[in-house]
Order: structure tokens, then C-alpha cells, then sequence
């Protein structure tokens, strides 16, 4: 039986490139998809911080002129395995040869144009390769499945290529006047048109890969349905509405090498679900030491690794934030972004030393030891495509607090007190004193009923983050779009992804035989009750020092 050949294209692919999630879904997935008897390969810029590390194990393909407009450019193709995967390099040192990955809007845009031509012209007798689905990421590859109709099927070759495009995030699209981009990618006047890539008369890189795609999938299923509102559909809403019957939401995962507290080199004490009470305490107490924070194992340490962008919801957690530290809350922060939320984050903490930890800096390692350290997870995201800190903070026993939206809805089952079903807590609203109560009440929970929380703790750590599940979903999808069968193992999969999301999880208690909705209503106003009976304490104040 032949296999289904795949071919990622990707501007960000871990561990060779990372500047978001974007590079851990394309650095796993085909990873996980050939050890499903996929022949999934990737193909991606050879930017210059690749060419320096990498180099000495790529393998020289050969190269071609790529014509963009009037002009003829060199593209060099590199080819390198890794985990059993195939990953293909364009190399052109003028668009590539930069310390960063993207470098300023207008040339990134050019660059970006370049590539697809590239990847375009290489796909085939060059590399070797003709795949049955070419899987395109985000905006910087959103043209691709117009050129093939406009440069190559209509000629007639790649007839037999269906395309997928994935949807990282909406809000970044790739827009540009529409004449400089025809020039460069030579487009038919016929494409140019507001049905196609037209939007508010200029190139539309994203509304491109929606419209011309076989099929669009978003990294979480409420993301897919999210994306055709108003409020998250960035203006492309009715574009996705009218293409509905081609789009879906497909969960990511995690790296389950990377991210478990078991083997995790990076926390000062590893733990699993029998040993994480004792190992938990273990990494809470150093985290503490090591952040300066009051060395007190009773009070609640929520933390939040993010970027510190708006999205992220962090005008909510400014709005309350004074309020949980006199809660008795302690607060770790790990990020890096807007410099408006930097400083205000720093304020707060120099106003409140042995409190609160405000950490301006992009480091995995403490990133790991706050996952496995903290006892809360942070999460007030205005929208979230899928999120994955939710998820590694589950993986390490961290009980995670979130608004209802997209990726974080769907994998986090809030707790119902009467059931006792659920994996963390959420909230519906854009609204601070909401995300303040439901954390307030998490807080209760952990410190006056420890057998609720272990059960939290217990229900967030069994639970499956892996890509396999992922990774058979989009297999299924290729099977589909391309009428060729699936693989054998991804047919003896049980069809999880037909239930509901919340009778995925596992509950903390086996759930009653009550309907969703009834379930819904009863964990969102289990908070209200609670937060009414809290306990009065206030912290004991000592005098550690902030760093
Ligand atoms: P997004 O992709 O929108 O930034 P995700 O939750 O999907 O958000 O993924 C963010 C990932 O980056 C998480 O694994 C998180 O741990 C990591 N991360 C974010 N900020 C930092 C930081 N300052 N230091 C270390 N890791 C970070």
C-alpha cells in the first residue's frame, strides 16, 4: 500500500528555528505522522542561525533560479534527517542570512514570496518527492495553494496535490499592496479579486490559504468556531464562514520528552502521579528560596509563563492583581513583551517583596522548574488558538486557571463541586473579578480541602497531552482529502475525537449521567459559592527580598 507523502512547509520549525508554537507543531507533527506510516517531510528557509549549527550534517541537494517578477534568483536546496524525518532547507543569503527569523514587515513579505516560489519550483523530480498533501502554516505560506492553481495545475503538473492550510494564529496575515505582491509572485489578473485574495483592496496572504486550500484546520475545535465571530474572526470571519464546510479544529500537543516531570532534568526534584506530593513540596520550597519568595509551603504560588502581550489577558491580571496578593496569594511571573506590562508587572513586585517574583526573561529552564514549583497556572487569555503552557502545567500536577476560549476551553474541564469531574478552573467573561473569584476559589480549595485538590492534581497529571492523537486526526483528514487509505494503526484508533471534549478528560470522580450543559452551569456557579465561605486569612507578612 503506498504511504501518504506529506510535505510541511513551515517559516518556523523546532528545534532548528523557534519563535513561537508555530515551531512546535511543525517540529513534532511530521515526526509523529511517519512513525503512523506517513512519509511526512518539512521543507523551510535556511536562515542563517541554522546554516551555522546544522550545517556540517546537511546534505547539498542542488540548486535553481527562482524567478520573482522580473528578476531570476538563486534558491539552493539543503537536505538534512533528523528523528527519522526529512527536513529540506532553501537557501538564499539575502533573504535568509539574518540573526533574526523575521526581520521587518515589507521585506518579510518579500522573503516570504520567495520561499513559496521556492518551495514550489523544488516540489517534485527535484527533491525527489511529488507529496499527495502539501500542508502550508500561517500567512507565510498561505500563496501556495493559489500558485499551484495558478503557476503549475493549470499547466498541468502537481495536479494531484491537495492542500491543507493551518491556522496558528489570525491575527498576524500577511497584507501588502496588491501590485508589488503580483509583480513578485506574477499573478494572473483573474486571481486578483476580492473572492480570491482580495481583502480591503490589498493582498491577503491568510484569506489566499482559506480560500484556495482543500481543506483549513485551526489548532483547537472552539478556536475553528471562535474564528468565524465577529470578535475573533480578525475580518476574515464571513471568508471563514463561507468556507465553513472546509475548516476544522485539531488539537496540539506536547512533547512529551520535553515536558515530564519524571525525567525533567531541569527541576530540583522529579516526581510522577504516586510521588508528586513529596516532589511537588520538593520544587515548590526551592522555588521559592530561589525566586526570594517567603519560604511558606500553605500559600497558594500561582504563576503565569507567557508572552506578555494583551492576548495573554494581562490587563485582567493587572486589574486584580493587588487583590490575590493580599488574598495571601503568592504570584511568580515569567515573560517578556510589551513594555507597558513589564514595568507594571516589576512595580507590583518591588511594591510587594516576598510576595510576588516578576521575571523579565525568556528562560526554559526556570520555565520548568515554575511548572513543576507552582501550584496554580495563570492563563486570563483573551483568545488562545490552542495554548500549550495549560498543558505542560497539567503534565506537572499544576492546576491550571483559564478563560473559556478557544484551546484552553477544550482542554480544560472546569471542577464541579457535585460531581467532582474536572481538570482546573475557568471563567467565561473578559472580565477581572471573575478571573479574580475563580482563582480566589481555587485557592480554597488548595488550602482548606487537600483531598479536592489531590484529585485535581491526579486528574490534570493522567491526562493524555501526547501528539499521537493529533497526529492520527490529521492523518485521517490527508486519508480524506486524498481518497488514500489510512495506515493501519491510525484504523485501529478508537474515534476519540467524535466526544465531546468534556468526556475526553478524565474526571477526578467518574461523572454522573448528567448532560453537558447541566454539568456547565453547576461548575460555573460553584465558584460564587465558595469564594462567600472563604477563609479571612491574610498572609504572614515576612521580609525576604524580591530578586
Ligand atoms: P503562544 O504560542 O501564544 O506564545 P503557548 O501557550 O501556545 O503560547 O506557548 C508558549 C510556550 O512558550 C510555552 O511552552 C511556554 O512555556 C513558553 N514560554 C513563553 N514565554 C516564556 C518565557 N519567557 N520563558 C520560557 N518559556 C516561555
Amino acid at each position: 500500500m503506498d504511504k501518504i507523502k506529506v510535505l510541511f512547509a513551515s517559516s518556523e520549525v523546532s528545534p532548528f528555528v523557534k519563535v513561537g508554537g508555530l515551531a512546535d507543531v511543525v517540529g513534532a507533527l511530521p515526526v509523529e505522522l511517519n512513525k503512523d506510516n506517513i512519509d511526512a517531510r518539512v521543507i523551510l528557509p535556511l536562515y542563517k542561525k541554522i546554516k551555522i549549527k546544522y550545517q556540517d550534517e546537511m546534505q547539498f541537494l542542488g540548486w535553481k533560479l527562482v524567478r520573482m517578477g522580473w528578476r531570476s534568483l538563486y534558491a539552493g536546496l539543503f537536505q538534512l534527517e533528523k528523528n527519522g524525518t526529512i527536513f529540506y532547507f532553501v537557501d538564499n543569503e539575502y533573504y535568509f542570512n539574518f540573526d533574526q527569523i523575521y526581520v521587518e514587515y515589507v521585506f518579510d513579505i518579500e522573503r516570504y514570496c520567495f520561499y513559496q516560489r521556492a518551495v514550489l519550483d523544488f516540489m517534485g523530480d527535484f527533491m525527489n518527492f511529488e507529496p499527495n498533501v502539501l500542508h502550508c502554516n500561517d500567512w507565510q505560506t498561505g500563496m501556495m495553494p493559489m500558485l499551484l492553481d495558478a503557476h503549475f495545475k493549470k499547466h498541468g503538473y502537481h495536479t494531484n496535490v491537495q492542500t491543507v492550510f493551518t491556522i496558528h494564529n489570525l491575527k498576524y496575515q500577511g497584507v501588502h499592496a496588491t501590485d508589488v505582491v503580483r509583480e513578485m509572485l506574477d499573478l494572473p489578473d483573474e486571481y486578483l479579486r476580492d473572492e480570491f485574495c482580495i481583502k480591503d483592496r490589498a493582498i491577503n496572504f491568510m484569506k489566499a490559504g482559506i480560500v484556495f486550500s482543500n481543506s483549513v484546520t485551526t489548532v483547537s475545535p472552539t478556536y475553528a468556531y471562535e474564528i468565524m465571530t465577529d470578535y475573533y474572526g480578525e475580518g476574515l470571519n464571513y471568508t471563514l464562514q463561507k468556507y465553513a464546510y472546509k475548516v476544522s479544529g485539531i488539537l496540539n500537543g506536547i512533547n512529551d520528552l520535553e515536558y515530564n516531570p519524571k525525567k525533567d532534568d531541569k527541576i530540583p526534584c522529579k516526581y510522577d502521579i504516586k510521588t508528586y506530593k513529596k516532589g511537588k513540596a520538593a520544587c515548590k520550597e526551592s522555588l521559592q528560596k530561589q525566586l526570594g519568595l517567603e519560604v511558606n509551603p500553605g500559600a497558594p504560588l500561582c504563576a503565569m509563563i507567557s508572552r506578555l502581550v494583551d492576548q495573554k489577558g494581562l490587563d485582567l491580571l493587572l486589574y486584580v492583581l493587588d487583590e490575590m496578593l493580599y488574598d495571601g496569594m503568592q504570584i511568580v511571573i515569567l515573560g517578556t513583551g510589551d513594555n507597558y506590562y513589564e514595568r507594571a508587572l516589576v512595580d507590583t513586585a518591588n511594591r510587594n517583596p516576598g510576595k510576588m517574583c516578576a521575571c523579565i526573561d525568556f528562560d526554559s529552564g526556570l520555565a520548568h522548574t515554575i511548572y513543576a514549583g507552582a501550584d496554580i497556572f495563570l492563563m486570563p487569555s483573551l483568545f488562545e488558538p490552542c495554548g500549550l503552557s495549560q498543558l505542560v502545567s497539567m503534565a506537572y500536577g499544576t492546576v491550571p486557571v483559564v478563560r473559556e476560549t478557544g484551546g484552553l476551553k477544550d482542554t480544560v474541564t472546569p471542577y464541579n463541586e457535585f460531581t467532582g469531574e474536572g481538570n482546573g478552573f475557568s471563567f467565561a467573561n473578559i472580565n477581572a473579578h471573575e478571573f479574580l473569584f475563580v482563582t480566589k476559589y481555587a485557592c480554597d480549595l488548595y488550602r482548606n480541602h487537600k483531598d479536592v485538590w489531590d484529585k485535581l492534581i491526579q486528574a490534570g497529571m493522567s491526562g493524555d497531552y501526547s501528539w499521537k492523537k493529533s497526529a492520527r486526526e490529521y492523518a485521517g483528514l490527508y486519508s480524506l482529502i486524498t481518497g488514500m487509505p489510512l495506515p493501519e494503526e491510525a484504523k485501529e484508533e478508537p474515534k476519540a475525537e467524535k466526544k465531546p471534549e468534556a468526556e475526553k478528560k478524565e474526571p477526578a470522580k467518574k461523572a454522573a449521567d448528567k448532560k453537558p450543559a447541566e454539568k456547565k452551569t453547576e461548575a460555573k456557579s460553584a465558584p460564587a459559592k465558595a469564594s462567600a465561605k472563604k477563609s479571612s486569612k491574610k498572609p504572614a507578612a515576612k521580609k525576604d527580598e524580591t530578586k
